[in-house]
């Protein structure tokens, strides 16, 4: 089971957030048959959304959008309060050889563009309050370093950011997954900065570390080193869209009679592809009919 925890470390002057999201990356590659490059690429955006949005209320939603250049065209990840998350690539087969290290070439599919945050609350309530927006440009195109550029330059937090994720040959191919985020409060001391950083480079990397079992919590200590730390929440998460044979419908019918009409004439049918989760919705003859006869439309 998938676990995001976050808390306070240092007297309250850090946050701190760390997550493992194995059966959530295996559960994006499976569904969107992701190359291994792409692989990893869309497993670190689905776990350093969950990080950035760790605190997120109920209502509220989170979306990182990576919009590439690079032959990935583009990343989307979407989180609610409750712990799901959701997500996909514009380009599943974007790949390119490992790098001499072993490493996989993220940097390569990406390339250049944007890296985007949009932050809504309220967003099932009909409390449609405007949407915050930030953007900065890519800078490294390894993600864990651009939501760490994004949070400097576009909210003032320094923070350290660690995403990880492990790949292995065989089925399940996702070996293991996970993160974590830390961010200085304007109260933290320089020197606690210091010594996270200094603690962070000596420790093991995420994956080493989840694959010899680390829990989130595990994670944490590792990358905190002696400093003292307090977990407020935790909460399971998961891959999980909103989507459904119903939305699908209201989807086929908000295109309109004439093209409904045109669907059931010519087509005999509609099909609809989730792009978030790729699953396949059909509308047959009859529904196509229901849709046409119905007052709504
Ligand atoms: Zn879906």
């Amino acid at each position: 089971m998938d676990k995001l925890i976050h808390g306070l470390a240092a007297d309250a002057t850090v946050r701190v957030m760390a997550a493992i999201t194995t059966d959530t990356v295996r559960e994006a590659v499976r569904r969107h048959q992701t190359s291994p490059t792409a692989s990893v690429a869309l497993g670190r955006v689905l776990t350093g959304t969950l990080l950035l949005g760790s605190s997120l209320k109920d209502f509220d939603r989170l979306t990182v959008k990576i919009e590439s250049n690079g032959s990935v065209e583009g990343i989307v990840a979407e989180t609610i309060g409750n712990g799901k998350v959701r997500g996909y690539i514009k380009n599943p087969l974007a790949d390119l050889p490992q790098n001499a290290d072993g490493s996989f070439d993220v940097r390569g599919i990406i390339s250049d563009g944007m890296f985007v945050v949009i932050r809504e609350s309220g967003f099932e309530l009909g409390l449609h309050r405007e949407p915050y927006i930030g953007s900065v440009p890519i800078k490294s195109g390894e993600i864990a370093e651009d939501f760490a550029d994004y949070l400097l330059k576009s909210e003032q937090i320094p923070s350290a950011v660690l995403l990880g994720v492990l790949l292995q040959p065989e089925e399940p191919f996702v070996a293991c997954a996970g993160g974590v985020m830390i961010q200085m409060l304007p109260t933290a001391d320089p020197n606690i900065a210091v010594m996270i950083e200094d603690t962070i480079l000596h420790a093991p990397s995420v994956t080493a570390a989840i694959k010899e079992g680390a829990s989130a919590e595990d994670l944490l200590k590792m990358m905190l080193g002696i400093i003292d730390y307090e977990i407020l929440g935790e909460k399971e998460v998961k891959f999980e869209c909103n989507c459904s044979q119903e939305r699908a419908v209201q989807l086929i019918a908000s295109l309109g009679k004439t093209e409904v009409a045109a669907m059931l004439e010519e087509d005999h049918g509609a099909t609809m592809t989730c792009g978030f989760c790729s699953t396949v919705y059909t509308l047959d003859e009859n529904d196509l009919r229901k849709i046409l006869e119905s007052e709504t439309i």
